[in-house]
């Protein structure tokens, strides 16, 4: 299903272009029965007594980690190519600190979604080997619905919940 059109040649709506494809995608779903699209796929429909992990589930996931790859590759090709385009030499040393000021904060947000894209390539290597889908603390299944939520969720909700506890308690 297609429904994420990148449109290359928009590259001063970069920061907007993420919100409004989603937007789109949302609207797509409502044609069709599923209401929630994750990034392009419809959410999983099990059915009753079907294995955890199966095959079916595990091409679910992967299409919804690759679709998420695909679309944070395009962010951080606009953003460069937008910097590209927008770095003139402004004369107005006010124009060129508030220039400055707005690619540092698209580096922040491309180094981000580098960081992000790395943890979608781990998560992919989980699934080659057979280890996505099951906690890494305590071994349970994280579950569907928790996966689609967050596909590079690596800890069942009451790890996750229990190590927030205590990184809290760290904190003082
Ligand atoms: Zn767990």
């Amino acid at each position: 299903m297609a429904t994420k059109t990148s449109t290359p040649q928009s590259s001063d709506s970069s920061k907007s272009t993420a919100k409004s494809s989603k937007a789109r995608a949302t609207k797509a779903a409502h044609a069709s029965s599923p209401a929630v699209l994750i990034h392009g796929q419809p959410a999983y429909a099990e059915s009753a007594g079907e294995a955890y992990m199966n095959a079916a589930q595990k091409t679910h996931f992967r299409a919804i980690l690759e679709a998420w790859k695909r679309e944070l590759m395009e962010e951080v090709d606009r953003t460069l190519h937008y910097m590209q385009d927008e770095s003139a030499n402004l004369p107005d040393p006010v124009d060129r600190a508030s220039q400055e000021e707005e690619f540092s904060l698209e580096l922040r947000t491309r180094d981000r979604e580098r960081k992000l894209i790395r943890k979608i390539d781990e998560t992919l290597k989980s699934l080659d080997e057979d280890d996505y889908g099951y906690c890494a603390t305590c071994g349970e299944k994280i579950g569907i619905r928790r996966l689609e939520a967050r596909p590079t969720a690596t800890l069942c909700i009451d790890c996750k919940t229990l190590a927030e506890i205590k990184e809290k308690q760290l904190q003082g």
